[in-house]
């Protein structure tokens, strides 16, 4: 018989992280003997965390804020999106040695082709340019996007983020509406971290949306976001937030487990751990993963 393997995550704050639930459903679904923990690791201790996978034996490592950046510099090597963006979400074996990945923005490119779209030759709007957003370009710019329009409040980031591929280019508001696909990977919409939802502000003016488009918004709390319902509105289809999280962590089981998890059954466990947050007293603190 085998020994349980534990795979982890490490960040701070975890405390209200979905990982353990979606994680747990997937490798409980696909029959393997692994268990999911959360460590909330205090910023600046990344490595010490990297030093413990080794000693440990922990067969894998999803990461979150605000570790990402330091886990690229702690591990033997990194793949291409991780070393585009100098950020990691995930670590693996691969013999003796740990591997960095970034699964964020091809789960997002998986989100998007369960609602049958596919990005390669298509005109893309990224509202924000901040860690979420980068992911997005890098992994849209991968996948053939036609162009890539990067609208952020902070100009100069937007800029930045834009030469993670070549197709993306700084742009202003007013573009969102020539576009194919619209994307949130800003804050903005964000609820706090219980059933009251307490920001309803809009990422752009529903105005420039139209029924030919489809939306997404990497918020998933609360999965339909005030945004989604006035995309709805005007009769365009929608991507939730929840998509990404659970396909960048099925791409994570794919790369400690060398098979994908049944993302159905993920998806269903992190509906119900929303649903239970939603039913809970308020809590006076932000979404985490
Ligand atoms: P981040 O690095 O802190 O970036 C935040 C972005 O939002 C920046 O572009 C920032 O603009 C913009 N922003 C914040 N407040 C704003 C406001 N009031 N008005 C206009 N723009 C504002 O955060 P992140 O890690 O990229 O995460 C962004 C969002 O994606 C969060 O809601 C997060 O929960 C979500 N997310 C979801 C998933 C998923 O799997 N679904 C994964 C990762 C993140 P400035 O540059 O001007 O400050």
């Amino acid at each position: 018989m085998t020994a349980r393997r534990l795979a982890a995550l490490i960040g701070s704050p975890v405390e209200h992280s979905l990982s353990p639930v979606i994680h747990q459903a997937g490798f409980d679904a696909a029959g393997v003997d692994w268990g999911y923990a959360a460590f909330d690791v205090a910023p600046g201790s990344a490595a010490g965390a990297i030093a413990a996978m080794r000693v440990l034996g922990i067969a894998g490592l999803s990461v979150t804020m605000p570790h990402k950046h330091d886990v690229a510099a702690a591990v033997d090597r990194l793949d291409p999106a991780a070393v585009a963006l100098g950020s990691v979400n995930t670590v693996s074996w691969d013999g003796d040695e740990l591997v960095g990945s970034s699964t964020d923005g091809a789960g997002f490119v998986a989100s998007l082709a369960d609602a049958s779209f596919d990005v390669a030759g298509m005109r893309v709007a990224v509202i924000g340019a901040g860690g979420a957003a980068r992911s997005l370009i890098d992994a849209l710019g991968r996948a053939g996007a036609a162009s890539i329009i990067v609208v952020n409040r902070t100009v100069e980031r937007a800029e930045s983020a834009s030469r993670l591929a070549a197709v993306a280019s700084a742009g202003r508001v007013g573009d969102i509406a020539d576009v194919d696909l619209v994307v949130n990977a800003s804050s903005v919409g964000m609820g706090i971290d219980s059933g009251a939802v307490t920001d309803h502000a809009l990422p752009c003016d529903p105005a420039l949306l139209n029924e030919n488009q489809v939306v997404a918004d990497l918020v998933y709390h609360p999965l339909e976001t005030a945004w989604l319902t006035q995309a709805k509105a005007v009769g365009a289809r929608t991507v939730d937030g929840l998509g990404m999280l659970i396909h960048q962590a099925a791409l994570q089981q794919l790369a400690w487990l060398g098979r994908l998890p049944d993302v159905a059954v993920m998806r269903h466990a992190g509906e119900g751990a929303l649903a239970q947050r939603a039913s809970s007293p308020p809590r006076p603190t932000g979404v985490g993963r």
